[in-house]
């Protein structure tokens, strides 16, 4: 395994396979299942000649300044080891210092698409996703970088940037990793209480009825979402949205819900904020 901590380091790992193909995965590390599962497609489409490149970056600029930047868990030796486990070559993961150094100015505006659902709650955070991702494409050139679904807001975006900006990379979104309970693995359940825990489930069991409901000719996107909303409350939750959106535009449905839909949960247990979302196509 590669461990590279600064662009120079990667540049050379990255010159001496430059004939060969390429996967990225990115992450913020704190790595469980769910991007293991990145990690190991990235393996399984990079084969044995091919490298899997994944970078480690608790990345400041996406977070806003009453959030967890600092207490985001960083358990850098685990990391490694899961990452060996999952077959990776190399692992980039720079200081914040590395990636913005004094003086540097210029940022991703991610349009109108940055403003919708967690922009809306979390202003700024895709102009720091759009420009840390751009800047970890620049360094790592691959070919192909894996992103998560669960994400599902952060794939759009980030599917129109490499659209817009003509960068030579193809995206790939995998499918979400869920605990046994349904519950998307996320490195923020950490922070969750045993009874917390056992109420997260209530997100998925929301999104399963109502995507139930809309397959047995639901279509009202205001009983759907106000379904999604009772289930969520009941369990305790504080529900942020709960929508059915067009999964280009993010723009919610109102009246007839149209296909392809998405539905997307964001709602918070105490003061840890959890989203999740269930595809229609
Ligand atoms: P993060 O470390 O949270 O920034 O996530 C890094 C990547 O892993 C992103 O592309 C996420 O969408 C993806 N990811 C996070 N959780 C899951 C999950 N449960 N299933 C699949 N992908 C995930």
């Amino acid at each position: 395994m590669h461990i590279c901590k600064t662009i120079d380091e990667f540049r050379n790992f990255r010159h001496t396979v430059s004939e060969k193909k390429v996967i990225f995965v990115p992450t913020m590390g704190a790595l469980h299942e769910g991007h293991g599962s990145l990690v190991q497609m990235a393996r399984r489409l990079a084969g044995s000649s091919g490298v899997v490149a994944t970078s480690i970056f608790v990345n400041p600029t996406q977070f806003g300044p009453n959030e967890d930047f600092h207490k985001y868990p960083r358990p850098f030796e685990q990391d490694v080891a899961n990452l060996i486990r999952w077959e990776a070559d190399v692992i980039f993961s720079p200081s914040p210092e590395e990636m913005y150094p004094a003086g540097s100015a210029t940022s991703i505006d991610p349009g109108p698409l940055g403003n919708v659902l967690e922009g809306a709650i979390r202003p700024g955070h895709f102009k720091g996703v759009c420009t840390v991702v751009a800047k970890l494409l620049g360094i790592v050139e691959p070919a192909a970088m894996i992103l998560g679904q669960k994400d599902f807001q952060q794939q759009r975006i980030l599917r129109q940037m490499i659209t817009d900006l003509n960068m030579p990379v193809e995206l790939i979104t995998a499918p979400t990793a869920r605990e046994s309970d349904g519950l998307a693995m996320s490195s923020r359940n950490r922070y969750l209480s045993s009874d917390q825990r056992a109420r997260a489930a209530a997100i998925y069991r929301a999104l399963c009825h109502a995507q139930n409901q809309y397959h047995s000719g639901i279509r009202d996107s205001a009983v759907l979402q106000a379904g999604m909303i009772e289930q969520i409350t009941q369990a305790g939750l504080e529900v942020q949205y709960a929508l059915a959106c067009d999964p280009e535009t993010l723009v919610p449905y109102t009246g007839i819900v149209g296909a392809p839909c998405v539905l997307l949960i964001a709602a918070k247990l105490g003061t840890t904020r959890l989203i999740d979302n269930v595809l229609i196509s």
